[in-house]
């Protein structure tokens, strides 16, 4: 996908959308895509917002090869926006590949590295990938950065309770204190954590 001059590029059938700088919505002409604008925004914003609209349907309907093209294209718009390298190693990891979401994760981190979410979603990809020490350290980042972060403290439970059982359920009770077993289909016990499905296949 590429801009036009003056125009916009549909996120969905990649066909060129004359603006008008009078409305709040324009629909593509060719598929009624449409696509939300305001006099404050400027080509870009307006074709990075619709990209990633687009990629976030995809990714959410499970289209993880078609959302990972988009997200990209967000990238190569907005490079220094972390959400977006968050966005596109989510997308690697439910495509299983595991070792290309850490690097999107460490850019991620390389651009605010005060922020939860890519410690998160890197201790739990390290984790899959047996890396048990460098996964708890992410984890410990994740929930220094955000003490409330239920799925960090779940997954820390996870990653240590094998080597300190003491420490994984404290970790367990403070995931569940935080709601998590409401969140998702968890059966917090006394002596650790039991889940209805693959841990991993939860979030
Ligand atoms: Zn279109």
């Amino acid at each position: 996908m590429y801009r036009f001059k003056d125009k916009i590029s549909c996120p969905n059938c990649e066909n060129a959308i004359l603006k008008d700088d009078g409305k709040i919505k324009i629909f593509c002409p060719h598929c009624n895509w449409a696509i939300t604008t305001d006099v404050w925004m400027t080509d870009d914003d307006i074709q990075v917002k619709a990209i990633i609209e687009k990629a976030t349907l995809l990714f959410q309907s499970k289209s993880y090869e078609e959302a990972l093209k988009l997200f990209d294209t967000a990238i190569l718009f907005s490079p220094g926006e972390e959400t977006f390298w968050n966005n596109k190693g989510l997308t690697l990891w439910f495509l299983e590949r595991s070792e290309e979401a850490i690097i999107c994760f460490d850019k991620s981190i390389s651009i605010n590295d005060k922020d939860s979410v890519p410690y998160f979603y890197k201790g739990r990809t390290l984790l899959i990938l047996g890396k048990t020490l460098e996964a708890i350290a992410c984890l410990d980042k994740a929930i220094q950065f955000n003490p409330r972060n239920a799925e960090a403290w779940l997954t820390k439970g996870l990653a240590i309770h094998g080597t300190n059982k003491k420490e994984g359920i404290r970790c367990f009770r403070k995931a569940k204190l935080l709601g998590l077993d409401k969140k998702y289909d968890l059966v917090f016990t006394t002596m650790g954590v039991e889940i209805s499905k693959p841990w991993w296949k939860i979030w």
